[in-house]
């Protein structure tokens, strides 16, 4: 059988990959990241949209995965589902049962923290009360950027779980613009957050917080200041 082209631009970016990791690179061999977006220089997210196929089988190994690909390879190690068929590249049906590893990999993955309100595993809510949080591995409906829906697990407080209605479903694809819209310094930032899992405040938060406490003299002393700089004529004291 002779395979679609990875170029037919009729079929959607997934497809497009996983037929462009068949013929291009075939199984077994490194792939880099450049020669991927050079690939598909019209697709956004291509990486992200070539990860996905690990939900229909596909192996592709990381150097976290495989020590010896340097940080810019990816190896492609084995062919999943045909989902450029149409009818096969939907996201398998989920399972109604988790195992109890499964389980575990959800709530260990989230830090056994309530993805809706925060609350750890076993603590008070804040409104007091002596119910404590018990943790609950829920099913978070995302639309995912090629428009398909999929279930991803996640941890979550049984309070949350009972509140939780349909509103909670993500748009990754829109998430995904607008992180691509920041500007490359809030990215960077951005990635930091995320590195530390929480937010650190930038240099211009920092400051922001401590010229709120000034008095009013040096508040007009930055303000006259930071409009020289800036060549702003509009001389606001900041009262
Ligand atoms: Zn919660």
């Amino acid at each position: 059988m002779t395979l679609p082209s990875w170029q037919d631009k009729s079929l959607g970016s997934t497809a497009r990959g996983a037929l462009w990791l068949v013929s291009e690179i075939g199984e077994g061999n490194i792939f880099t990241k450049s020669q991927l977006r050079e690939a598909f220089p019209d697709v956004a997210q291509i990486d992200r949209r070539l990860r996905s196929l690990r939900d229909h089988g596909y192996r592709i190994d990381t150097s976290r995965d495989d020590p010896s690909l340097l940080q810019q390879e990816q190896r492609f190690v084995t062919q999943g589902a045909d989902v450029w068929v149409p009818g096969k590249s939907k996201t398998p049906r989920h399972k109604n049962s988790l195992t109890a590893t499964q389980r575990a990999q959800v709530l260990y993955a989230d830090n056994h923290l309530c993805r809706s309100c925060g609350i750890g595993v076993g603590e008070a809510y804040e409104e007091g009360g002596l119910e404590l949080a018990k943790l609950n591995v829920a099913r978070r409906k995302v639309l995912d950027p090629d428009g398909n829906v999929q279930h991803q697990l996640i941890a979550e407080c049984k309070r949350c779980g009972v509140a939780g209605g349909p509103d909670r479903e993500v748009d990754l694809g829109a998430l995904l613009d607008l992180v691509q819209d920041l500007a490359p310094i809030e990215q960077r930032l951005f990635a930091k957050w995320i590195s530390s899992d929480q937010r650190t405040l930038s240099p211009i938060e920092k400051l922001w917080g401590i010229y709120r406490t000034l008095p009013d003299a040096s508040r007009t002393a930055i303000t006259q200041a930071l409009n020289e700089m800036i060549g702003n004529t509009d001389q606001g004291t900041g009262k």
